[in-house]
């Protein structure tokens, strides 16, 4: 006999289900094994009960001309860049994750409000997992948006962005560059003491970095850096270096802090 579970559990369940979630994510959330995962999938097929899944069929901006919010989609591209995947589950349906820190909750919460405009009607959900929060939303159509999805790790295979891409990120170069430094990048606070007249002064050096493996992604950054007119060095091989007084306090106007 196995525990009896609340019926919002069950609910909660088949829903984040039909969103995307994996069994296995699924069980650990909610606390049960996965086989009771699938069981309450097939009682409800058996039963023949909808469960609203037509926020799975919503219409995509690629195959269907569905609007698209330029904005919204030009900073998911950034973060779907720096720190999220796709992954195909059951029926067809892709899930994109976004992986962040867990420590910035105000991003982690917009995160969600950027899934729902890039996709109108959907129902993002999030899990924990060690330091990070995984914020994930279900849609056929995740390849059709980010066509850079492919086997293999991201700095592994050869990164394009389509002519459609290019046109939205050069118009929307911040929202860009929000989604790409807020998930791969850092603003670390330097300091130095210098001698002046006489007396040691401590002086802050806040500079922001971008980090990525792959060589593709960084050239996406220092043109959208160059498209805005911040200033950028590479410091290595996979850093992205903004570090001048006036490039910083340009780059925090236009991306926000991290928060
Ligand atoms: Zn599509």
């Amino acid at each position: 006999m196995g525990h009896i579970r609340s019926a919002e559990t069950v609910a909660s369940a088949l829903r984040d289900s039909d969103s995307g979630l994996s069994d296995a994510d699924n069980a650990a959330k909610h606390g049960v094994a996965v086989k009771t995962i699938r069981r309450w999938r097939r009682e409800y097929q058996r039963r023949g009960r909808t469960r609203g899944q037509s926020h799975l069929m919503a219409r995509c901006p690629r195959c269907d001309g569905a609007a698209l919010d330029p904005a919204a989609y030009a900073e998911l591209l950034g973060w779907y860049l720096g720190d999220g995947h796709i992954s195909l589950g059951r029926r067809g349906v892709y899930a994109l994750h976004i992986f962040n820190d867990r420590r910035y909750v105000e991003l982690n919460a917009h995160l969600l409000d950027l899934m729902r405009a890039v996709k109108p009607g959907s129902r993002p959900h999030t899990r924990e997992v060690p330091g990070a929060i995984v914020t994930t939303v279900g849609w056929k159509h995740w390849p059709c948006l980010f066509p850079q999805h492919g086997p293999g790790r991201k700095h592994e295979r050869r990164l394009v962005l389509e002519s459609w891409q290019q046109d939205l990120v050069h118009d929307e170069p911040a929202a860009f560059l929000r989604g790409l430094f807020h998930s791969d990048g850092c603003r670390v606070n330097n300091w130095a003491t210098r001698p002046v007249a006489g007396e040691v002064k401590r002086y802050d050096y806040p500079r922001w970095q971008f980090v990525n493996c792959s060589e593709d992604i960084l050239g996406f950054c220092t043109d959208a850096l160059d498209a805005v007119g911040v200033p950028w060095r590479r410091s290595n091989h996979k850093t992205v270096s903004v570090s001048r007084r006036e490039a910083v306090a340009l780059l925090d106007d236009l991306i926000g802090l991290k928060c």
